[in-house]
């Protein structure tokens, strides 16, 4: 007997379900899973001779204190446990999106220095936090430590925007990145500049504290200058929701009113109310804004493995504060002495200005602190304090070259409370380019070489 061609699809359909209803009926044993895929359950690395340190999060904090644990006490067991492959330096990255550096610039190897100083890095997800058991889980096994220091950056909280709505925040994120975390979020507004064809550009500014205070100035002097400079048909509207420029108001102000009053609208007092990302449309307390294209910066809070490692410190009234609350000076846990937080998740650290910049300088300082002190425990040495300063230089203008700059100063008052000095250079000019390129050089030499 023949088969047509409609029979036999029929036929081998039938077949089909009757296979896989007896491969229902009598499943398979588990196929042995490789040695290294690993199990959260089991422990990811042996048990160390010394004293383990890990260090969770590869930033500008984590990066930092690993290599000074090692110069500080290379006896020590230091794990570096991190999600991205390679190092990508949000610092000087607004000025990769116009091209005054390329990527090479900013992205750094983390095997290599890992090897050079002898410590062990480990491309993993950090899932949650046993502090009882004093391990870290990541997706791969549990890791145990005997101190931890945690440098997890930062999240975005639409949720301040959006509650619950999980749609609309993976929308803001997809379609109008706010490239504050590296590193995708670089590459999608980079080519959004790059496509960049005129309209209303609209930039949401955080509410303070955010990561990098002076750094949504500078982008949006830069993008302008790219606008300017191919004769695009396109306006920035910077809502800022402070009641002024802060900090290096005078240059920021000047940049915006001299180089770039027919590309940037500064709009002070600007809280958000209401976004509406599928229809473009922001609600603030000073007005309504629809836009073409759009920078959205949520608020920020200190990263997820703040969260998991509970960390976060509660208000008076038992409301998350959104940053680890932390000995201001020696930056341990209040509850939990064996863990330190460094970086932009760090808290109130004083009642005169409240919060540390969120920068990259202070980071890098706050982990080298940080690796000081273990050190000194390790060796029971009693830790001296330190307080960590900041620098930080702005480009204003890609040709001519030129930079506005902030520097920060910390001292203990005779109440051992932080006192913070601001000094803001405000007058815009190309030797300031030299020192913000030698500040990049000296930074980065001394987290990856
Ligand atoms: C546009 C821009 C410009 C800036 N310019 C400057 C500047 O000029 N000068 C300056 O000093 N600072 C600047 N900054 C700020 C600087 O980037 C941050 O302050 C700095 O990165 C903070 O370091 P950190 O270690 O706290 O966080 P990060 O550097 O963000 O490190 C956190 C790390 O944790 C990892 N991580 C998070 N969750 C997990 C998890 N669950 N499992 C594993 N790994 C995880 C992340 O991948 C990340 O590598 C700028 C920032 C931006 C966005």
């Amino acid at each position: 007997m023949k088969i047509n061609r409609r029979q036999f699809i029929a036929a081998s359909g039938a077949l089909g379900a009757g296979m896989a209803a007896k491969a229902i009926a009598q499943p398979q044993a588990a196929v042995p899973q490789p040695f290294l895929i690993g199990s959260q359950a089991a422990p990811l690395l042996p048990k160390a001779a010394g004293k383990r340190v890990v260090v969770c999060g590869g930033g500008w904090g984590g990066i930092s204190a690993a290599k000074h644990l090692k110069k500080n006490d290379p006896t020590l067991d230091v794990v570096v446990l991190e999600r991205n492959p390679v190092f990508f330096s949000c610092p000087m990255s607004n000025k990769w999106l116009i091209d005054v550096v390329d990527s090479d610039f900013l992205t750094f190897s983390y095997l290599k220095i890992a090897q050079k100083y002898d410590y062990r890095f480990v491309q993993t997800e950090v899932v949650a936090f046993e502090r009882d058991k004093k391990r870290v889980v990541t997706a791969q096994g549990w890791v145990d430590y005997d101190y931890l220091i945690v440098g997890a950056g930062i999240r975005y909280n639409y949720e301040a925007w959006y509650g619950n709505d999980r749609k609309a925040a993976e929308y803001t994120r997809a379609h109008f990145p706010a490239a504050y975390i590296p590193n995708a979020e670089h590459y999608a507004l980079k080519q959004g500049i790059k496509n960049f064809q005129g309209g209303d550009l609209v930039m949401t500014l955080p509410p303070p504290p955010h990561r990098c205070p002076p750094s949504p100035y500078e982008r949006a002097c830069l993008i302008a200058w790219h606008i300017k400079k191919n004769n695009i048909k396109g306006k920035i509207t910077i809502l800022d929701p402070k009641p002024g420029i802060n900090p290096i108001k005078g240059g920021f102000s000047e940049a915006f009113e001299t180089l770039y009053k027919d590309q940037i609208t500064y709009v002070p007092n600007a809280v958000i109310n209401e976004v509406d990302p599928f229809n473009k449309r922001i609600k603030t307390a000073v007005g309504d804004f629809r836009f073409d294209h759009s920078v959205l910066m949520a608020p920020h809070q200190a990263g997820d493995m703040a969260w998991k490692a509970g960390a976060v410190g509660r208000t008076a009234d038992g409301k998350a504060t959104g940053w680890a609350d932390v000995d201001p000076i020696f930056l341990t846990l209040r509850d939990d002495k064996d863990v330190y937080v460094i970086g932009d998740a760090v808290g109130f650290v004083s009642p005169q200005f409240k919060f540390y910049p969120k920068a990259g300088h202070v980071a890098n300082y706050q982990g080298r602190i940080v690796a000081r002190y273990i050190a000194d425990r390790v060796a029971g040495r009693e830790p001296k304090a330190q307080l960590p300063d900041n620098l930080c230089f702005m480009m204003v203008n890609a040709s001519p070259r030129e930079d506005v700059a902030v520097r920060f100063r910390y001292h203990l008052d005779d109440k051992g409370v932080i006192i913070q000095e601001q000094i803001d250079d405000d007058l815009r000019r190309d030797d300031l380019v030299s020192e913000d390129f030698q500040w990049a050089g000296r930074m980065y030499e001394d987290m990856f070489s």
